[in-house]
C-alpha cells in the first residue's frame, strides 16, 4: 500500500513522485523500465521559448527537472536575448545519459520515501466510485493506494511508424502499453488518438562538421536552479546547415512512402512542430529550412538532427540526409519514426488535474494532450502536490494565469480542449512582461511554501531577495542628478531628474548609473547581480507592468466571480447550443473559465453574466427576506 501511485517514471511522473513526497506521502513508481527514468524521448535538451519558464516555475516549485538540467547541460543559451525580458527564454543542450542519472541520484539522494517499481500497470482498480489500486502485469496482488497520477507518455496502445512498417511500442523498440488503455476505456474515459515524431539519429564521425556554421555556449553564467553555483560539464557546440533544393525535390519525390502523406497516418500531430515531409510539401517557396546538429552527449558517438523529424522508410532518410552539406557521406545511427498514441482529453480533467469521473486518479504529462518534457514535469508536478494535499485533507494548489505559465497551460487544457498535441508559447500567456524567466520565484515562492512544496529557509531566502531588489527600486527613484553626469553632450546638461527616470532611456544602463554616482546609489544595499537585474527591469518596464496589474484587477472582479456549481444554463434561452453543451461539459467555477471554453463567445458571456447577476439578487433578496422574517417571529 502506498498513498500515491505514480503510473509511469518519464518527465511527469518523477516530478509527481517528488512533490507527492516533499509533502511527506509514500510514493511508488511504477514504471516499465526502472533505468529510463526521465528519458529524453527526443531533443537532448531543455527549455527554450516559453518552455525556458516553465522549468524557471519549476525551480520555484521546488522540482527536480532546472537541478538536473544544469547538472547535464553542455550548452547553455539565453533565447530572444535581442527582445525585450518578456520573452527571454533560457535553453540548454544536456547529455542525455547524465540528464537520467542525474534525476536517478536525486531521488535516490533526497527522496527515500519514494520506491521505484519495475511493471507494467495493467488495470485500476475502484471501490465506491474512487480508485482504490493498480493491478500491475507481474504481480498476483494489486497495490492500494489513496491516489494514483497516470503519466504514461506515448506508450498507451503506442504504434510507431518508419515508412510501411509500423510496430506496437511507446517509443523506439520500447514496449506499448495496451492493457491499461482498455482499462481506462472500460471505466469510461473517452480516449483519442495523436502523434508525435523526431528525427533520425547520425553518427557523428560521418559528418564533416568544419564546412558547418557553428554555434557556442554563451560565455555569461545563469542557471536553470536556484541551489547551481557553476557550470558542471564541459560545454560543447552545435553546428548549423540547411536543407536545399535537391532535399526538397528528393522528399517530394518519395512522399507516398510517408505514413503521413499515404493515409496509414489519421491521427493529429503538433501543427508547430512539422515534419521535414510537412515542411517541403507546405512551404514549396521557401528555399531552405535551417537543421541544427546537437550532440546526444559528450561522449556520445551520435548528433540529434534537430528540424528533420520524419518518418520515411530510413533508405529515403538517408538519401535526404546526403543531400545537407557536411552530410554527403553521414550515416544514421537511429531512424526517425512517429508514433501513434491515447490521449485522455484534458476536459475531464478539474484544475487540480484530478479527474472528474473518477475521484482519486490524476493525470499529467504526454497522456493530458501536452508535448513536451517541460510541460510534462509541470502537470506531474501539480498533479503529485494536489493528490498529496488531497490525502492530507488539505487546501489544493492552483495557479491562477498572472501567476505562471503554468497557470496558463493548466487553463488552457481544462478549458480549451485541444485538438492537437498541446506545448507553451510565450503568446499564449496574456501577462508576459509579468510572467518573466526572472522573477519566477517572486511570482510562486509563497504558493510553493504554502503548499509544502519548498522549505522554510527556501522561502526566506526568496523573501530575502525580493526584500533587496525593493529597496534598490526605492533608492533608484529617490536619487537623483544633473543630466550631465550621465549624458556629458546633453543640452540640458544641469537638469535634475531621478535615477529612475534616467534608466527608462534606452541609451542608459544601471551599470552607468553606478559608475556614475560613485557608490552613493548602492550605499547600503546588497550587491547582486541578479537582484539588480531585476530591479533594472522592474524600473525600466514599469509603465507597462503598472498596466498590468490594473488590467488584472479589472479583470479579477470578472473572472473570479463565481458560478455556482448547481447553476441551470437550460434558463438562458438566449445562450448558443454550442455555449449551452460547452458549459454543460465543463462546469466552469468561474466567469474567467467560462470566457475560456472553446465556443462561448463573448455576446454569450455579456448574457451569462447578466443571468448570474440576477441569480445573485435573486439569493440576495432571499436571504434578507429571511432575515427579516426572523427578526419579527423574534419581536
Ligand atoms: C517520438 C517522440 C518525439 C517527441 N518529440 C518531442 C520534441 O521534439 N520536443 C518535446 O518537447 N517533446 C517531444 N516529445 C515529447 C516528450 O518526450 C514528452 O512530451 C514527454 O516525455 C512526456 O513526458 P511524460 O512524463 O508524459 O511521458 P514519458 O516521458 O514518455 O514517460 C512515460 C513513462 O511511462 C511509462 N509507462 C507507460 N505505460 C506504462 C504502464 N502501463 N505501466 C508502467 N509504466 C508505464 C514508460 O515506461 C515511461 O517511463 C516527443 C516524444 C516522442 C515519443
Amino acid at each position: 500500500m502506498y498513498e500515491v501511485i505514480i503510473i509511469g517514471g518519464g518527465h511527469g511522473g518523477v516530478e509527481a513522485a517528488a512533490a507527492a513526497s516533499r509533502l511527506g506521502l509514500t510514493v511508488a513508481i511504477v514504471t516499465l523500465e526502472k533505468g529510463a527514468l526521465a528519458k529524453l524521448s527526443c531533443n537532448p535538451a531543455m527549455g527554450g521559448t516559453a518552455k525556458g519558464q516553465l522549468i524557471k516555475e519549476i525551480d520555484a516549485l521546488g522540482g527536480l527537472m532546472p537541478i538536473a538540467t544544469d547538472m547535464s547541460a553542455i550548452q547553455y543559451r539565453m533565447l530572444n536575448r535581442s527582445k525585450g525580458p518578456a520573452v527571454w527564454s533560457p535553453r540548454a543542450q544536456v547529455d542525455r545519459d547524465t540528464y537520467t542519472h542525474s534525476i536517478d541520484s536525486l531521488i535516490e539522494e533526497r527522496y527515500k520515501n519514494i520506491d521505484i517499481i519495475e511493471d507494467e500497470i495493467v488495470s485500476l482498480v475502484t471501490k465506491n466510485g474512487h480508485i482504490s489500486g493498480i493491478v500491475c502485469a507481474g504481480r498476483e496482488s494489486p497495490i492500494l493506494t489513496g491516489a494514483a497520477i497516470i503519466c504514461s507518455g506515448t506508450f498507451l496502445r503506442g504504434l510507431v511508424h518508419i515508412g510501411e512498417n509500423n510496430w506496437a511500442s511507446g517509443r523506439y523498440h520500447e514496449k506499448a502499453s495496451n492493457s491499461l488503455s482498455d482499462s481506462l476505456a472500460q471505466l469510461g474515459f473517452p480516449l483519442r488518438r495523436f502523434k508525435t515524431g523526431t528525427p533520425p539519429r547520425i553518427v557523428k564521425e560521418t559528418v564533416n562538421l568544419d564546412v558547418l556554421e557553428i554555434q557556442e555556449t554563451e560565455v555569461e553564467e545563469w542557471f536553470f536552479a536556484r541551489e547551481t553555483k557553476n557550470r558542471l560539464l564541459p560545454q560543447l557546440p552545435c553546428w548549423r546547415t540547411y536543407t536545399n533544393q535537391k532535399t526538397h525535390e528528393l522528399i517530394n519525390s518519395r512522399i507516398n512512402e510517408s505514413p503521413l502523406f499515404n493515409g496509414t497516418i489519421q491521427s493529429v500531430g503538433p501543427r508547430y512542430c512539422p515534419s521535414i515531409e510537412d515542411k517541403v510539401v507546405r512551404f514549396p517557396h521557401r528555399e531552405r529550412h535551417p537543421i541544427v546538429l546537437e550532440p546526444e552527449g559528450i561522449d556520445h558517438p551520435w548528433l540529434y538532427l534537430n528540424g528533420f523529424s520524419s518518418s520515411l522508410p530510413e533508405k529515403v532518410q538517408t538519401k535526404a540526409l546526403r543531400t545537407l552539406p557536411g552530410c554527403s557521406e553521414a550515416e544514421i545511427g537511429r531512424p526517425g519514426y512517429a508514433v501513434e498514441y491515447d490521449v485522455v482529453p484534458a476536459v475531464e480533467l478539474l484544475t487540480t488535474l484530478e479527474s472528474r469521473r473518477l475521484p482519486g486518479l490524476y493525470f499529467a504529462g504526454q497522456i493530458s494532450g501536452t508535448s513536451g518534457y517541460e510541460e510534462a514535469a509541470c502537470l506531474g508536478l501539480v498533479a503529485g502536490a494536489n493528490a498529496a494535499l488531497k490525502i492530507k485533507n488539505e487546501a489544493p494548489v492552483l495557479f491562477k494565469r498572472n501567476d505562471g505559465y503554468i497557470g496558463v497551460l493548466i487553463d488552457d487544457l481544462v478549458t480549451l480542449d485541444p485538438d492537437e498535441p498541446y506545448r507553451m508559447f510565450t503568446s499564449r500567456a496574456e501577462y508576459r512582461l509579468l510572467l518573466r524567466q526572472d522573477n519566477a520565484e517572486e511570482r510562486l515562492g509563497e504558493i510553493a511554501f504554502k503548499a509544502g512544496l519548498i522549505d522554510k529557509d527556501r522561502i526566506d531566502s526568496i523573501r530575502e531577495r525580493l526584500s533587496a531588489k525593493n529597496a534598490w527600486v526605492k533608492r533608484i527613484h529617490e536619487v537623483r542628478l544633473p543630466r550631465g553626469k550621465i549624458l556629458p553632450s546633453d543640452p540640458e546638461p544641469d537638469k535634475v531628474e531621478s535615477a529612475a527616470h534616467l534608466l527608462k532611456r534606452p541609451e542608459i544602463n544601471l551599470q552607468q548609473l553606478l559608475d556614475a554616482l560613485d557608490g552613493s546609489l548602492s550605499d547600503g544595499l546588497v550587491y547582486d547581480s541578479e537582484v539588480l537585474k531585476a530591479a533594472e527591469i522592474e524600473i525600466v518596464y514599469e509603465g507597462y507592468l503598472d498596466r498590468q496589474h490594473r488590467e488584472i484587477n479589472r479583470l479579477k472582479a470578472q473572472e473570479n466571480r463565481n458560478i455556482p456549481g448547481n447553476f441551470d444554463y437550460g434558463q438562458i434561452p438566449a445562450l448558443s447550443a454550442e455555449s449551452r453543451y460547452r458549459l454543460n461539459l465543463h462546469l466552469p467555477t468561474t466567469l474567467g473559465q467560462a470566457s475560456r471554453l472553446a465556443g462561448v463567445t463573448p455576446s454569450d458571456l455579456a448574457i451569462l453574466l447578466v443571468y448570474l447577476k440576477k441569480w445573485e439578487e435573486e439569493r440576495y433578496l432571499q436571504k434578507n427576506d429571511r432575515q427579516q422574517e426572523q427578526i419579527r417571529t423574534k419581536a
